[in-house]
């Protein structure tokens, strides 16, 4: 197991792929921690299909968006089983638009990999659905909030249908996690959003950065993206959170909104050394992490932009200031590549992080 508990912190945060889980500590396990190498988690689009349009997709999908056939993708997953990975996340484009995602869970488990589905929930909706779906390991459904939150984000509201499938998913004994991207128009329905999970019995609950990718052009990205105000109120957001079910998790892109820029140096030396330890990082774009496009080409992570080689790895090895002098720069790695990307600065800096803010502002 890898895991951290963040100094006065009742909670652990584990590892898993990109993304860290927070769990009790009475579950871990510390003799048997270990620091995993290498890639361990590929991320496969099914296809780039989809009809439901939502303002902000980050891989611009489209009603007529490619679709490998089936031969392809097993030959991909089969490929990824030989190179070591141990999770396959399985995307899209809407993967319900397909009607093999039976043999491609059924290949992939007897290869021994854990296999992930995330869907929107918008496609076939009868009896055959869960079929499908039912031999994945878990099956992440997008559900951006409650009370007008899925709405505020997506543009129209599916929250009822992505209930309705929970509800099947569950009744079926399929283990279901929702993704909710944080946005400043959801931020405040995720308490109600986190309880609705609870109630019908979703598993995890999974925070995602929104991201400057595919439709979420810098306005919509800009328009989205949350306040300062919230990123300061996330870390005791979180801590209130994941003291209930269900599990919290936090993609790889939020780490630096997780230790409050008002923390102590100690808290943080602490709180660095803690994840360091034990292997919890932050960008795994070109490192642990990988994703297969539709036409087979590769990229460091899924939001990576096509026809362009990861620039994380060279961006970890030379930090500009101040990640090169933060005291989480080895876990943190200076942010999100995808946010730097547009975020219009010449040194290439995450400018949601706010020790960079704090950094650049000052006189
Ligand atoms: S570039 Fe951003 S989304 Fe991609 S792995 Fe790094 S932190 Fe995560
Ligand atoms: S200053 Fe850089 S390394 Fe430190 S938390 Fe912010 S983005 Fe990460």
């Amino acid at each position: 197991m890898i895991g951290v508990r963040p100094p006065g912190s009742d909670v652990v945060w584990f590892r898993a792929g990109n993304f860290l889980v927070a769990v009790d500590p009475a579950s871990v396990d510390s003799a048997r921690d270990q620091v995993l190498e290498g890639p361990v988690e590929m991320h496969v689009s099914l296809t780039d299909a989809c009809g439901v349009g939502c303002p902000a997709c980050y891989v611009d999908a489209r009603p007529d968006g490619a679709t490998p056939p089936l031969a392809t993708i097993l030959e991909r997953v089969r490929a990824i089983a030989a190179e070591g990975v141990r999770t396959v996340a399985f995307g899209g484009g809407e993967p319900l638009l397909r009607a093999d995602l039976y043999e491609i869970a059924e290949e992939a488990r007897r290869l021994g990999l854990v296999a992930v589905i995330t869907t929107s929930g918008f496609g076939p909706s009868g009896a055959d659905v869960v079929h499908q779906l039912a031999h994945f390991d878990q099956v992440n459904l997008s559900h951006d909030g409650v009370d007008g939150g899925y709405a505020a984000v997506r543009g129209r509201d599916g929250s009822e249908r992505v209930a309705g499938l929970t509800t099947r998913l569950v009744d079926a004994g399929v283990r279901v996690g929702w993704n909710v991207v944080l946005t400043r128009n959801n931020f405040n329905m995720l308490r109600a959003t986190v309880a609705a999970a609870a109630e019908l019995g979703v598993a995890d609950v999974q925070l995602l950065r929104v991201k400057p990718a595919g439709r979420a052009t810098d306005l919509i990205y800009r328009s989205l993206r949350l306040t300062a105000e919230q990123v300061a109120a996330l870390p005791g957001l979180l801590a209130e959170l994941v003291a209930g079910a269900p599990s919290i998790r936090i993609d790889c892109a939020l780490i630096p909104f997780l230790l409050s820029i008002d923390a102590t140096d100690e808290v943080a030396r602490n709180f660095a050394q803690r994840m360091k330890q034990t292997g919890v990082f932050g960008c795994e774009a070109g490192r642990s992490l990988a994703a297969l496009r539709t036409d087979g080409t590769r990229a460091g992570c899924s939001f990576e932009p096509r026809a362009e080689a990861s620039h994380a790895p060279a961006f970890h090895q030379a930090l500009p200031a101040p990640c090169n002098t933060c005291t989480l720069q080895e876990v943190c790695r200076g942010g999100c590549r995808i946010v730097a990307a547009r975020s219009g600065d010449p040194e290439g800096r995450d400018l949601e992080c706010p020790r960079v803010l704090a950094h650049r502002d000052r006189p």
